[in-house]
């Protein structure tokens, strides 16, 4: 392990793999990180976002939105898994899974040809469906913490 790399992995992860740590204490700053992604994010790449109710997923995702020259408003899909935007610079394919019962709901939407398409997908409550996840997915983690403050968010990117 790099000398700059002194973090203490419980489980062996590639060499390659790239974590960063940002702390927001606005949703206007966490908008701001999902923008800078979606301004850099490329033709097929999966990102997963895990985090509790309310701590800023879909903010996250509306930035990443924003990043991708989609100016129609982003919501959480309520009544679909998955919401399409075309509109921006690539496709953006937004999946809330909070409300999937059976993984097969995601074979009955087609989930693959946005997986493995020319879009980006973004992926609210990924680790309900983690075993469809690709390995090659950026994962994101967002999460509290009270002591620092009502608005303070932790935001973890492993890529
Ligand atoms: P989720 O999709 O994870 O359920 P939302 O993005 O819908 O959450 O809501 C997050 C809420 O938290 C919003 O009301 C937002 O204004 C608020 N909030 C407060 N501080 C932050 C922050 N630092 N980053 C993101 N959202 C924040
Ligand atoms: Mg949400």
């Amino acid at each position: 392990m790099s000398a700059q790399n002194n973090i203490n992995y419980n489980t062996v992860r590639p060499e390659s793999e790239k974590i960063t740590y940002l702390e927001t204490t606005t949703p206007q700053q966490t908008f701001a990180i999902g923008q800078e992604l979606g301004r850099k994010a490329a033709a097929g790449e999966i990102y997963t976002l895990t985090g509790d109710l309310g701590v800023g997923k879909t903010v996250f995702t509306q930035g990443i939105a924003a990043g991708l020259g989609i100016v129609e408003p982003v919501n959480s899909p309520t009544f679909t898994i998955v919401q399409i935007y075309e509109e921006g610079r690539l496709p953006l394919y937004h999946f809330d899974t909070y409300r999937i019962v059976d993984i097969a709901e995601m074979d009955e939407i087609g989930y693959e040809d946005y997986f493995y398409g020319d879009g980006v997908c973004i992926i609210e409550w990924a680790e309900l469906i983690c075993e469809l996840i690709p390995d090659t997915a950026v994962r994101i983690t967002i999460e509290k913490d009270l002591e620092k403050g009502f608005d303070y968010r932790k935001i973890t990117i492993v890529r």
